[in-house]
């Protein structure tokens, strides 16, 4: 055994030094693409000066002083998120599992206000990743995920993906919530129809239970506008943000409207570095980053720019790729059965391009927002003869 540390990773024999904008350098000189940006987290690229400003003004003042005591950045930037979503109220995280776990309970904790402490049923959905934690596992569903971690938690059913039957027969007025990733991030980059999410709040709304959103991946910017469900009506009750909210410090939040969050007071919740005066400078200098309109623009440009790429990929591909998915700068290639999409990604990396796989057999791309079509353009070079070598040694 040569390495210290719980071997539940096994990445590639390689070692990054810096990074700058879209690319990473490695310990030996080599240059890298970076089409997967920590999994959709360095939403600005790798060190941004806003960020590096932002996060070295605030490291010579204070880090940490817990929630014991007011952090004002904290306002200010609960006040933004606010401003910008459906939201009243924010807690802050430092991880997106842990977002979704005070989702999970602030969901029940609005029932057991409102006379209701048996209604703890949340509607979740096949393919879902929620995040590592109990409560977040159970919600993900996923067997993999679950096996040996003991018995699966009671309040959890799962349903098809995007099956409005499915649906309508599981949700009845004992439903605490339905929990949803609008655009599924590790379940294959499967974007929810937009009627779906309205069917969706309708039925919450007849129903009493909350609309929760999990965009930890999807949210932050990556689909062209600040979160995936606002290219719709259908705001929910909830949301869990992570990822790309703090640009590579680690953040994240749960958002909710005033009804729900009303609920969670004094003693019911708590975290000892939610809210870290580091976290809350980058999250602040972020946000002000992506809810630039430009940015947004820049995201919605360059996405339909690689997508239509992807396409033009996929075509010249038919062997090899099913379909291009995914929204925004959250974008991949479903491929055959016959190819494995982690095996290309390894290819795609031999080429010098870093993208990931994700569930369903699907390459995933999340690059930074704030690529333009030259580097998806580079992207797409690499990428093409990473197919181009997967078809030569599968024939
Ligand atoms: C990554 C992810 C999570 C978990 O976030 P962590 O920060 O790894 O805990 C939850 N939900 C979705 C949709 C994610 O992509």
């Amino acid at each position: 055994m040569s390495s210290n540390l719980i071997p539940t990773y096994a990445p590639p024999n390689l070692v990054f030094e810096r990074g700058e904008g879209v690319y990473l350098y490695d310990v030996d000189g080599g240059k890298w693409l970076d089409f997967i940006a920590g999994i959709a987290v360095n939403a600005l690229g790798h060190c941004h000066p806003a960020l590096v400003s932002a996060l070295q003004e605030q490291s010579q003042k204070l880090w940490h002083v817990s929630n014991m005591f007011d952090v004002p950045m904290r306002e200010q930037l609960a006040a933004r998120y606010c401003a910008d979503t459906f939201a009243d109220l924010v807690f802050f995280t430092n991880s997106g599992t842990e977002a979704i776990e005070g989702l999970l309970k602030a969901a029940r904790r609005y029932h057991f206000e409102n006379n209701q402490p048996e209604r703890i049923e949340i509607l979740t959905f096949q393919g879902a990743f929620h995040g590592r934690s109990y409560g977040a596992i159970n919600a993900g569903g996923n067997p993999a995920y679950l096996k040996g971690f003991g018995p699966a938690m009671s309040g959890f059913k799962q349903l098809p993906f995007a099956d409005e039957q499915a649906f309508i027969d599981a949700i009845s007025d004992t439903t605490a919530a339905v929990l949803i990733e609008p655009v599924q991030g590790e379940g294959g980059l499967r974007a929810a129809p937009e009627d779906f999410l309205r069917l969706l709040r309708a039925k919450c709304d007849e129903t009493g239970a909350l609309l929760l959103y999990d965009e930890i991946q999807c949210g932050a910017g990556r689909t062209g506008k600040l979160f995936a469900h606002q290219w719709t009506d259908a705001e929910p009750d909830g949301m869990a943000v992570a990822k790309g909210v703090g640009g590579g410090f680690p953040l994240g939040a749960f958002l909710l409207t005033e009804e729900v969050g009303k609920n969670m007071v004094v003693g019911t919740h708590g975290s000892t570095y939610g809210g870290n005066p580091l976290a809350m400078a980058v999250g602040i200098a972020l946000w002000d980053e992506i809810s630039k309109p430009e940015t947004m623009d820049n995201v919605i440009k360059v996405g339909n720019f690689l997508k239509q790429q992807l396409a033009g990929l996929a075509d010249n591909y038919d062997d090899i790729v099913m379909e291009p998915r995914g929204k925004g700068l959250l974008v991949g290639l479903k491929l055959h059965d016959k190819y494995v999409a982690k095996n290309l990604a390894n290819l795609a990396r031999e080429q010098g391009l870093l993208i990931g796989a994700a569930g369903d057999n699907v390459i995933r791309m999340a690059p930074p927002l704030i690529i333009t079509e030259s580097h998806a353009s580079e992207a797409i070079a690499k990428l093409d003869r990473a197919l181009q070598k997967a078809r030569e040694e599968t024939g």
